[in-house]
């Protein structure tokens, strides 16, 4: 019998504390043979962005990690489809509650456990929850890094800090999502574009809106010409006061200029929301301006074509958005970074069973790693890809009036309905795992 090394074998370098570094850290913490250190640029823990929707993949995910418990918020339901000038509803029909369409879209909840019902959570629970799982001490906040270099053959990898400071480490997660420094770097010929689409997000309590007569305070949207409206409540029934709802709106025409790749979490006046929204219903119009000055985010989106590979050096991984920048497309992206991180951790688990190298053992996790999750996002884009020559054709139709254009709009929602989408909203990374595991066996028979 050999003794226990007394110190870790391989050390872990993951850029970023979102969803995605938050879970990777808590699930490479738990191998003997780690040690992981967390560099997050923010001086200290924060999330902006008003909501999130947890549904069952998430959850999935979550229980791995041991973080599920602390994720409460308001239950998701029936997501209704509204004409947003009138606030008449237009759902299609009941297929309509798993149709998607941006960060805010609507998940299934045909969930069998109502444990794992879909919510829409403040992200600030998610974060917290996840946070309060990360072993002690072993995040660095106010770290940006600005330089990631291979210095070449056993020599790992090193970073280099915006305050001047320096690192090294075996093995590299780039968790540092849509704007990616580890991306740019080991794939300097991957760009993003801006979109048009852009987001702006606020939280605010339900209590400061009680005034708004005859408002139908439940989630859903409220479909515009140029852009649609995201009502959903944060916070369950049972929480004490306040409670919160979310209102995001989404303007689809907004400059498409360099500078605005920036954009993203700053502040936006009430004026210039009020300037998108002139044509919604009264009760909305009502309701915005309830919304104290200085506290809406404005978020350009972004997005960049598909990665082949999301793996580089045999010793960096890109995770989350890093490793495929969507905006949110799905509206699951924090799931998605956490199974990213709960494989990687598997990934290694195994293949350092199998070897006495640790660059093998990272090498090969790594293409385990790609193997499992290159396809997967490599059919997200070609969904969304399918989806857009969908509407495409819809849109022929669309010259008509206003009700002609948002019906073909809900339509194209219901393009992914009927639990088509459970690749997604029901994805087990456990079970995914496993299935590769007895594929690997099977293969070696
Ligand atoms: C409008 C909108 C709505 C959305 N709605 C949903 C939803 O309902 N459900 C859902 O699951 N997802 C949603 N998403 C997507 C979700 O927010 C992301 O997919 C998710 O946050 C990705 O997690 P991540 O950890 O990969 O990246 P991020 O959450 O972006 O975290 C990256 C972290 O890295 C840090 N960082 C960045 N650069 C550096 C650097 N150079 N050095 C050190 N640290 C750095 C950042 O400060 C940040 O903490 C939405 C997105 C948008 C834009």
């Amino acid at each position: 019998m050999t003794n226990p090394p007394t110190q870790p074998a391989i050390s872990i370098a993951i850029i970023g504390g979102g969803p995605g570094g938050l879970g990777t850290a808590i699930a490479l913490s738990s191998l003997p043979f780690v040690s992981v250190t967390l560099y997050e640029q923010s001086p200290e823990p924060r999330e902006v962005g008003a909501g999130i929707s947890i549904g069952r993949n998430a959850w999935n995910v979550l229980n791995l990690l041991g973080a599920a418990e602390g994720v409460t918020g308001g239950k998701l339901g029936f997501s209704w489809q509204r004409n947003g000038r009138t606030g008449e509803p237009l759902n299609l029909d009941s297929g309509d509650v798993a149709a998607l369409g941006g960060g805010e879209k609507q998940q299934a909840n045909g969930d069998e456990d109502p444990r794992y019902a879909s919510i829409r959570a403040r992200r600030t629970r998610l974060q917290a929850a996840l946070l309060d799982k990360v072993p002690s001490g072993i995040i660095q906040f106010g770290k940006k890094l600005v330089e990631i270099r291979d210095p070449g053959e056993g020599g790992g990898v090193a970073l280099a800090f915006k305050d001047g400071s320096q690192a090294h480490a075996d093995f590299v997660i780039g968790a540092d999502g849509i704007r990616s420094v580890v991306r740019r770097t080991i794939f300097p010929g991957h760009h993003l574009h801006v979109t048009g689409n852009t987001a702006f997000r606020v939280l605010i309590p339900l209590s400061s809106i009680a005034h708004v007569k005859d408002f139908p305070a439940v989630n859903g949207w409220w479909h515009g010409l140029n852009g649609h409206l995201y009502f959903a409540r944060v916070d369950d029934e049972s929480e004490p006061e306040p409670r919160l709802f979310e209102v995001t709106i989404r303007s689809y025409n907004e400059p498409i200029t360099p500078d605005r790749t920036a954009t993203w979490a700053i502040p936006a006046t009430n004026e210039k929301i009020l300037a998108r929204t002139g044509e919604y219903d009264p009760r909305i119009q009502q309701v915005l301006r309830a919304v104290p000055e200085g506290e809406w985010r404005e978020f350009a989106m972004v997005a960049g074509p598909c990665l082949a590979e999301i793996t580089a050096w045999d010793k960096v991984a890109l995770i989350g958005d890093a490793s495929h920048p969507l905006s949110g497309a799905f509206g699951s992206g924090a799931a998605f970074a956490m199974e990213d991180g709960w494989i990687l951790a598997r990934a290694l688990e195994v293949e350092y069973s199998r070897t006495s190298s640790t660059a093998i053992a990272i090498k090969n996790a790594l293409e385990i790693f790609q193997r499992i999750r290159g396809p997967y996002y490599e059919r997200m884009y070609d969904f969304l890809a399918t989806r857009e020559k969908h509407s495409q054709g819809t849109r022929k139709e669309e010259d008509a009036d206003f009700d002609t254009i948002i019906k073909a709009r809900i339509a194209g929602l219901g393009f992914v309905a009927g639990g088509k989408m459970d690749w997604i909203y029901k994805n087990d990374i456990e079970k995914v795992w496993n299935e590769y595991v007895a594929a690997e066996q099977a293969a070696k028979l």
